[in-house]
């Protein structure tokens, strides 16, 4: 088993500001200005650090200013209703806690809280989960099984009654409404895996508050590097030296592959820089291309040299610079 993978951490918009500052979506700058006046009144820096953990109210605090300074901007906060458009339709955090704790505290407001039947009338998307995956050739090849952790965010019931003020002070959410809980879970990745290769697992991703379900979960498949084999597209390719007597009478040799390591046969006269293609032994079924590097000897013995000489004598193979020479004439 490899090690985990974390998933990428919530991203900031899941922030609703008016829920932050208690507040309609609809609220005006004095309704807007009054809840922070009362909110800053207990969560301002003015406040002695006995009253609450110091940590607390720092974070606090800067939720109650970040919220402050978009929503009395009518520029920021026209973009903050754009951008996070479904925050703010489920701005009416009851209706939203409504949903995910199934109903318990949805049945109490229905009556009294049009917002939430009209909330409900929304089919809100959940939002998918990317992630990385990485894998090494032989997963990719023969398939893997990854651990990986993704945050869920937890919809904070010690909340769910409570005051914007009061609930600033809750220890498990400090006022966010939920809270963030890891969940480890299991990934079965298929045989024929590639670099930058994208699955999608529905349902399998992040909890979505907003939309009360979890979203998709959107892996990419990313290759580790391997000592000596070189992927290009989904084709697998290892330069494998052999030595002039291989590459000159031909032979069986040994390569390295994804899974292990496999026989291959290589051609008398075989020269460098011959490509080979075994078939079937690439990623998701394309081949591996082995290119041949003839090693040229380092050193000869004295009876070697003899040996080439008398070769050198006996060969009938014509000078290869000929040509060039050749090709030289015909210009002038
Ligand atoms: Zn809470």
């Amino acid at each position: 088993m490899s090690e985990e993978t974390r998933a990428p951490a919530p991203t900031k918009t899941h922030k609703d500001y008016y829920y932050i500052l208690g507040v309609k979506p609809n609220a005006t700058t004095d309704e807007i200005q009054d809840s922070y006046n009362e909110l800053y009144e207990k969560f301002g820096p003015h406040i002695a650090a006995h009253a609450i953990e110091p940590e607390v109210q720092a974070r606090t605090y800067k939720d109650i200013c970040d919220a402050y300074e978009v929503l009395m901007d009518p520029q920021k906060r026209k973009d903050y209703d754009k951008n996070s458009e479904v925050v703010r339709q489920t701005s009416d955090v009851r209706a939203l806690w409504g949903k995910v704790t199934k109903g318990k505290v949805e049945q109490k407001e229905k009556a009294q809280n049009k917002r939430t039947e009209e909330f409900q009338q929304v089919q809100i998307q959940a939002q998918a989960l990317e992630m990385e995956i990485e894998c090494t050739l032989k997963e990719a090849v023969k398939g893997t099984r990854k651990q990986i952790i993704i945050t869920d965010p937890t919809p904070c019931e010690d909340c769910i009654e409570k005051k914007p003020l009061e609930r600033m002070q809750c220890d498990k959410c400090r006022g966010l409404g939920y809270f963030n809980v890891d969940r480890t879970i299991e990934l079965e990745l298929p045989s024929g895996l590639y670099d930058n290769m994208e699955i999608r697992r529905p349902g399998q991703g992040r909890w979505d508050l907003r939309a009360g379900k979890y979203g998709d979960l959107i892996i990419k498949i990313k290759l580790k590097e391997h000592p000596c084999l070189r992927v290009i597209d989904k084709d697998i390719e290892c330069v494998v030296p052999v030595t002039i007597y291989e590459a000159m009478l031909g032979g069986e040799i040994q390569i390295p592959t994804a899974t292990g390591k496999v026989a291959m046969k290589i051609q008398p006269l075989t020269q460098q820089g011959r490509t080979y293609r075994l078939k079937g032994l690439g990623l998701a079924g394309n081949d591996m291309r082995v290119v041949i590097d003839v090693v040229i000897p380092k050193k000869l013995t004295g009876e070697e040299v003899k040996l080439y000489r008398r070769l050198q004598q006996l060969s009938e193979e014509q000078n290869p610079r000929h040509k060039l020479f050749e090709r030289l004439q015909g210009l002038s």
